[in-house]
């Protein structure tokens, strides 16, 4: 009889973000002008727990929703106690507030001992279950931080779980296709990526959650060692409102005007694709590498460029040429014109920040590489692409680190690819992935050679690796970054720190964040955003052999089956035609799809290759090879065309590299119109056939 954990958060209801919820001089969303609901994955993992307590008979069972928030969080815990859950608890106090990822994971973990020593007697029949992640932060980082922080196994991305044998199976997402895993040993953390049967309230538990007690903790009732801002390890410099879409993003009303554009957006293309669709800032340089050590263009924020611009003019004025020269007149006389701009303690901090030259952070610039069947994650080497860039500003060198078994042969095409010293942790039980013996295999490495940066592709694995690995050496991370760049913070004394910039709110704002109180700068980034540097075969190397203990103890799933696309889809066709759940069945798939590629191919005289969504896929309508996407195939085609696609995130990542995008759907509201180029809004059962006939 196992007990379930459900873990709930409220969250701004992003999906109703109308233009006044923004800040029109920030360009900040205003929260307070959106509704509160509880998070929609948050609602699904509760629904699974119930879904888990039923299938394992299990009714005595406790479902206990525990939530950290301010206090009209208690909204979300009584949603929780009207469907099923059978006790609450509110994590509430002020000084948990401002927390990152970090400082969310700590207390939550010391809350949840706490539930199994007091309210669980020690039970440790028990899962922690969550959503993936929340619309707010978006980063899936707090679940397998909880399981790092608690010691148990971590099964992320669930969509199913099977009671056989006394014991839950469970299907999960995973790059390329699925996996059926079951945990070794309980308590375990499970992390729900869809579950689409809600639960709803019955008039009777309604009024029974509204009597019923939720029980409020504060901070000091848990003793967590990381709590709050102090706690937290990276901090957010700046908010801004995503660029506009480099999409052109045109309603065309009729199939012939479409059939025209799809032939001259072949043939002209779509102009320039910069990298995650914004324009490219200039690579940095180290401040003994520049004209004048007063040239500080390379601040992190636009007020502190602006007001070291302001600051070196003037010591222009004053013909101030060393550092040594900025004496008490000078000073007097800078405050005197600038003293509006900033005052005597910030001038002084300017002053210091001129005298900084060495980066705050020491050592190499790595990426941990993904790999599969033998074959490197192309994601893998969009980083390294990346990492060169970030390395060469900072005059260091790439290191990849590999954990598996048989890694040898992946060491030229990763030096060819940008990176310097190859760092291979080989050993059999790291053959497949597992969360917790990989974690210990790359965390044990960078806690030997202490890079300053290490990026992960965020993947479904490294989005699940990496949180684990940043809590295991104490270090921030932040989550699937489409921007990452080298810039100073002279005035706070650092140099050559990593900006990380982000997408947040469901992709409404923008927010770049650094890295505090950590040995390393840790990011996740966006596949398909980074570039990847045309291979080198000339390129020299080093491979460096690391070991470490494993035991069976290390390994902490079962696996049980994994399903991966096969091979034979050409996914470098110049044209892809793709299919998704709205194409309703697979005959409607077969049909509308080919006749489509075929009516294209002839009229284009080029390969057409077909696709299809992750959903798509999963109701049977072809074979996983064809799934485009973070778990699917990132492609680069010159057109691409997205019959009855929504345009979830996970679709668009794997397109963001397509010269053109054209959509069909019949919702007007489907959000892929807002990142497409052209699009009709119709059932594709009509618009199909005849696009086909105005290609003819
Ligand atoms: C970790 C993770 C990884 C993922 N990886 C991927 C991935 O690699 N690739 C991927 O695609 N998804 C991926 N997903 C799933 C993704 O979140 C979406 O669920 C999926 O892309 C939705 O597919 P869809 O657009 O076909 O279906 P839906 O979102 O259901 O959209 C169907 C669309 O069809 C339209 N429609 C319905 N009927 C018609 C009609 N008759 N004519 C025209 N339009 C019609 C609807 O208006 C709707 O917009 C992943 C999810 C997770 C959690």
């Amino acid at each position: 009889m196992s007990n379930y954990i459900v873990l709930v958060k409220q969250v701004p209801d992003v999906s109703q973000i109308t233009d006044n919820a923004f800040d029109l001089e920030t360009g900040t969303l205003v929260r307070t002008r959106l509704a509160s609901v509880i998070n929609e994955l948050d609602a699904q993992a509760l629904a699974f727990a119930n879904k888990m307590r039923l299938d394992s008979g299990g009714k005595n069972g406790k479902i206990i929703s525990l939530s950290m928030g301010p206090p009209m969080a208690e909204e979300v815990l009584r949603y929780s106690l009207s469907r099923c859950a059978d006790m609450v608890i509110l994590l509430t106090d002020r000084a948990l507030g401002g927390a990152d990822t970090w400082a969310t994971a700590n207390p939550l973990a010391y809350a949840i001992r706490k539930i199994v020593r007091e309210i669980l007697k020690n039970d440790n029949d028990y899962y922690v279950i969550t959503g993936m992640q929340s619309v707010d932060g978006d980063t899936a980082q707090v679940p397998a931080q909880i399981a790092e922080e608690l010691n148990l196994p971590c099964i992320a991305y669930v969509t199913d779980a099977q009671f056989k044998n006394s014991h839950f199976e469970f299907t999960r997402i995973i790059s390329g296709g699925s996996q059926v895993v079951a945990a070794k040993k309980l308590p375990a953390v499970i992390t729900v990526a869809k579950y689409e049967y809600p639960l709803f309230a019955t008039f009777w538990r309604t009024r029974w959650a509204n009597k019923t007690q939720v029980i409020r903790w504060a901070s000091a009732d848990i003793d967590a060692t990381h709590i709050g801002v102090a706690g937290s390890k990276t901090s957010v410099i700046r908010v801004f409102p995503p660029g506009k879409s480099t999409r052109k993003c045109q309603q065309i009303s009729d199939a012939e005007s479409l059939a025209k554009l799809l032939v001259e957006s072949f043939k002209c293309g779509n102009g320039q694709i910069t990298e995650g669709g914004q324009a490219q800032t200039p690579h940095y340089v180290l401040p003994d590498k520049r004209a004048s050590l007063f040239n500080r263009s390379f601040e992190g924020t636009k007020k502190e460029r602006e007001d070291y611009e302001i600051l070196t003019d003037k010591l222009n004025e004053l013909g101030i040429t060393e550092i040594s020269q900025i004496d008490d007149a000078a000073k007097g006389k800078v405050l005197g014109t600038c003293g509006e701009r900033f005052h005597k303690k910030a001038l002084e901090d300017m002053i210091d920040g001129f005298k900084l030259t060495k980066p705050a952070f020491q050592g190499e610039v790595w990426v941990v590489a993904e790999h599969s069947g033998g074959a490197v994650h192309p994601a893998t080497f969009e980083l390294i692409g990346k990492a060169r860039e970030l390395a060469d500003s900072l005059e260091t060198k790439v290191g990849v680190a590999v954990a598996g078994y048989d890694l040898q042969h992946m060491a030229k095409e990763l030096i060819a690819a940008g990176a310097d010293n190859i760092y291979t942790i080989e050993d059999k039980l790291l053959e497949v992935f597992d969360p917790t013996a990989h974690r210990k295999a790359i965390a044990d490495a960078i806690s030997t050679y202490w890079p300053q940066i290490v990026l992960y592709a965020a993947t479904p694995q490294g989005r699940m690796l990496a949180p684990m690995v940043s809590y295991r050496v104490s270090c921030g991370l932040t989550a699937d970054c489409t921007g990452l760049d080298i810039r100073d913070n002279s005035r706070n004394s650092f140099i050559g720190i990593l900006l990380q910039t982000r997408p947040a709110l469901g992709g409404n704002v923008m927010a770049t964040i650094r890295t505090k109180n950590s040995k390393s700068q840790m990011a996740t980034a966006r596949p398909g955003v980074m570039k990847r540097l045309p291979p080198d075969p000339s390129r020299k190397g080093r491979l460096i052999r690391h070991k470490v203990q494993l035991s069976q103890d290390d390994v902490s799933l079962e696996i049980i089956k994994t399903e991966i696309g096969g091979g034979g889809v050409n996914f470098n066709a110049n044209v892809i035609v793709s299919g998704g759940k709205g194409m309703q069945s697979r005959d409607n798939y077969e049909r509308l799809v080919s006749m489509l590629c075929d009516a294209l191919s002839k009229k284009l005289d080029t390969q057409v290759e077909r696709g299809a969504s992750r959903a798509a896929v999963e109701q049977g309508f072809i074979e996983r090879a064809h799934q485009v996407g973070q778990t699917g195939t990132s492609i680069g085609s010159k057109l691409y065309v997205a019959l009855g696609i929504s345009g979830a995130i996970q679709h668009m990542i794997g397109v963001a590299n397509t010269e053109t995008i054209i959509a069909i759907n019949s919702d007007p509201n489907a959000p892929i119109f807002k990142q497409c180029d052209y699009y009709i809004v119709a059932t594709v059962e009509d618009i199909v056939p005849e696009l086909v006939k105005a290609l003819e």
